[in-house]
């Protein structure tokens, strides 16, 4: 079989530990185009894990098959240090627990001196500068140092990816409907994945101003451009998406089959495998930009108490949960929260006990929010 399972071990956490990655990777290294796939950066999103599985079984019978046209690097968990993260009996996977904050968020910026690295070597060949500047990149990960296993993570998954085609960081929300993230130059010549998925949002941003994993890799071409643009052609040759499988209970076999098949199809229709994916199927949303989508917050803790489900249409105004102080007089038990914009509900808590400021429910509009121009990716 065409394919090479790789071992990339991470510096001990402490004394007599020791975890590592594991990497699939299939086709030739260094053929075109390549697509890099990784699952579950916050540990605690189980659906990813469970399509790369299915997707590796599909990945496998291709390479068997000599199907593989490019290369496809793909790492099932990525996030081995918060797969060990059970703190009295629960699993938690989403923030580094030694202070490095949540796992995805503040990557490696890949921009940096990139414009001065490379302005001397840039021509007007497009294609030739695209391989310039990979270099260049692959060249500024080399020089960074990792202090610490988290450190280590990030960069080691970055090196991986950092030269591809294609990024997919398979995470899922908390509790909620098929949904991507991508960057909005890329909509609509990646809608397809959104098509194959059944997304039922795709929301763009150019920059979250949260360094997300996906972003580093996009934001180094971008800012590029905006440096040199004028002076020298710099295409955009890596689409980045971030894809969020539904909810963190939405864990089967025939999800994860259907997933993965989903991918398959994708990386099919993109010269990765060969073979006829057909039509993509009909989009079930346009894309609507990040800003747009209010990020419901609850201002007092308590238990709470949904008057939406996800996919409900609501308008600015509209109830859509109470959340109740259970030490309260019946009369003043309950804290209603609204809506403030127009759209529909994307996402919802799934765990009932919350405190002031836990997001509880994310609405997708169509319209740009005000209080929505800083940071679009919460901690
Ligand atoms: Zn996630």
């Amino acid at each position: 079989m065409n394919k090479i399972v790789e071992r990339l071990d991470l510096a001990g956490f402490s004394a007599g530990t020791q975890r590592h990655l594991t990497v699939h990777r299939y086709g030739k290294r260094g053929a075109r185009p390549k697509a890099y796939i990784q699952a579950s950066l916050h540990a605690d999103e189980i659906p990813g894990m469970m399509a790369v599985h299915h997707l590796l079984g599909l990945l496998d019978k291709a390479a068997t098959d000599g199907k593989i046209l490019g290369e496809i690097v793909v790492v099932p968990a990525a996030n081995p240090i918060g797969l060990a993260q059970v703190v009295n009996g629960y699993h938690l996977g989403r923030y580094d627990l030694v202070g490095d904050g949540n796992f995805n968020r503040h990557w490696p910026d890949l921009y940096g001196d990139l414009a001065a690295r490379v302005e001397s070597e840039l021509t007007q060949d497009a294609t030739a500068n695209i391989a310039t500047i990979r270099r260049a990149i692959g060249r500024r990960l080399d020089e960074m140092k990792a202090l610490g296993e988290t450190q280590q993570l990030k960069l080691g998954l970055a090196r991986l990816a950092h030269d591809a085609d294609i990024v997919l960081d398979v995470h899922c929300d908390d509790d909620s409907l098929m949904h991507i993230y991508i960057p909005p130059e890329h909509w609509p010549a990646y809608a397809d994945l959104a098509a194959e998925l059944g997304a039922r949002a795709c929301l763009t941003s150019a920059d979250s101003g949260s360094f997300c994993f996906d972003e580093t890799f996009y934001m180094a071409w971008s800012k590029l451009r905006q440096a040199l643009g004028e002076k020298f052609p710099i295409p955009s040759p890596c689409f980045v998406a971030t894809v969020e499988l539904r909810g963190q209970a939405d864990v089967s076999d025939e999800l994860g089959a259907k997933d993965a098949a989903a991918l398959f199809r994708f990386l099919q229709r993109h010269g990765l495998i060969d073979g006829n994916p057909g039509e993509a199927p009909a989009l079930l949303c346009e894309a609507t930009s990040l800003d747009a989508t209010d990020v419901v917050q609850t201002p007092v803790a308590g238990i709470l108490a949904y008057k939406v489900a996800l996919g409900d249409k609501v308008k600015a105004g509209d109830h859509i949960a109470d959340v109740i102080d259970p030490m309260a007089d019946i009369a003043v038990a309950r804290t209603k929260i609204v809506a403030v914009n127009d759209g529909f509900v994307l996402a919802k808590r799934l765990h009932k006990l919350v405190i002031a400021g836990h997001r509880i429910a994310k609405i997708v509009g169509t319209q740009s929010l005000k209080h929505r121009q800083e940071k679009l990716m919460l901690e």
